[in-house]
């Protein structure tokens, strides 16, 4: 480990309100840094929630303009947005909705110099917590992530709010947040920075958690287990990305995910589900290539677990429109470019690797 070397790092937001009122003391601190916000959102099945968070915080004399993402967190919706925030001379950013419209916030508020608020309306990523933000196309095509100056100032985890959500997005939520322990272990298998190991030893306390409370969270949202699932996909599964840094943030499953998004869907699967996907891919190729014997046991594992989630296990099963074998030769070269972290394995990899390890999904899956 080189010492001379500075490591930077944007651990946690300044402030993070969680709980069924969170939002009823958090709303107030928003009064604090300032008074004519951009409230972002994007999808119809929230725009309950966010008038009522509009409502309550023109009452508190916050005026808020509104304006919602059109197609995704993507250059062309993050002009559009940054406009009207410079237009009506806003001075923070409120992104309330799913891991996109988070991502969208956060970069916009970063790029305008702004504060920024989160509040995450459901659990189905840590976009809520991160200093980072992806980028997509607008039909959803994964582009690049950019890291952002920090982390925003205020995260409002208002368990009331992200209970309404889906089941599906929890889910969503407990793959993406198991992709952390099986992405970061493996890329870090020789680290000697302490920050790094324990980053990964929080991931796989999450992993174990998520194990364990996963299926009861996914059927009672009135359980405490919810609660614990829940936070753990939105808040931990932040400060393991945020302590570990680049190093802990993905290895296979997340590259994966980024070459399956540029391909069209017939059903638009969530990011986690890919992500899922995606983990089972990295045992794969972990069993193989890397003669782990305990990744065979640990895919087997995984696969139960995400069937009892309704999650996806095979790229069949992901809704895309078109499987042929130029399709998923695009998803693999895409996964194996020079800059993807698939890179970091303790072994070399290549694209016919991928290309077979996804066309044996099936049948893997059903070991
Ligand atoms: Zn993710």
């Amino acid at each position: 480990m080189n010492l001379e070397k500075v490591s930077y790092h944007s651990i946690s937001p300044d402030k993070v309100f969680r709980g069924n009122k969170a939002w009823e003391d958090g709303k107030e601190l928003i009064t604090s840094i300032c008074k004519y916000p951009l409230l972002l959102g994007r999808s119809k099945s929230t725009s309950e929630i966010r008038s009522l968070i509009e409502r309550d915080l023109n009452q508190i004399g916050v005026e808020t303009i509104c304006a919602n993402l059109i197609n995704d967190c993507c250059e062309e919706d993050l002009k559009f947005v940054s406009n009207i925030a410079r237009r009506h001379n806003c001075d923070a950013v409120i992104a309330a909705g799913g891991g996109k419209v988070l991502d969208a916030g956060k970069l916009i508020a970063d790029r305008l110099s702004l504060p920024c608020v989160t509040i995450p309306l459901s659990a189905s990523t840590c976009a809520g917590w991160t200093a980072l933000s992806n980028i997509y196309s607008t039909k959803g095509a994964f582009i690049k992530d950019v890291e952002l100056a920090s982390c925003p100032n205020i995260l409002i985890f208002d368990h009331s709010f992200v209970r309404t959500a889906p089941p599906r997005t929890l889910a969503s939520g407990i793959a993406d947040g198991l992709a952390k322990w099986y992405e970061a272990s493996l890329s870090n298998i020789s680290s000697k920075d302490g920050f790094v190991q324990q980053s990964v030893q929080m991931a796989r306390v999450l992993r174990d958690q998520l194990f364990i409370d996963g299926v009861n969270a996914y059927k009672n949202p009135r359980s405490d287990s919810w609660e614990r699932v829940a936070e753990g996909c939105s808040l931990t599964a932040g400060v393991i990305g945020g302590m570990g840094g680049s190093l802990c943030r993905t290895a296979v499953a997340h590259p994966i995910h980024n070459g399956i998004t540029q391909l069209s869907f017939a059903n638009k699967s969530l990011h986690g589900e890919i992500v899922g996907f995606g983990i089972l891919i990295q045992l794969h190729l972990e069993e193989i290539y890397s003669k782990n014997k305990l990744a065979k046991q640990a895919r087997k594992q995984l696969i139960e677990f995400l069937k009892q989630l309704n999650l996806p296990t095979t790229i069949e099963a992901l809704g895309l429109e078109e499987l042929s074998i130029t399709k998923l030769k695009q998803v693999s070269k895409f996964a194996c470019k020079t800059e993807s972290s698939i890179h970091l394995l303790p072994f070399s990899i290549d694209e016919n690797m991928i290309f077979e390890a996804i066309v044996n999904s099936k049948v893997t899956s059903q070991i």
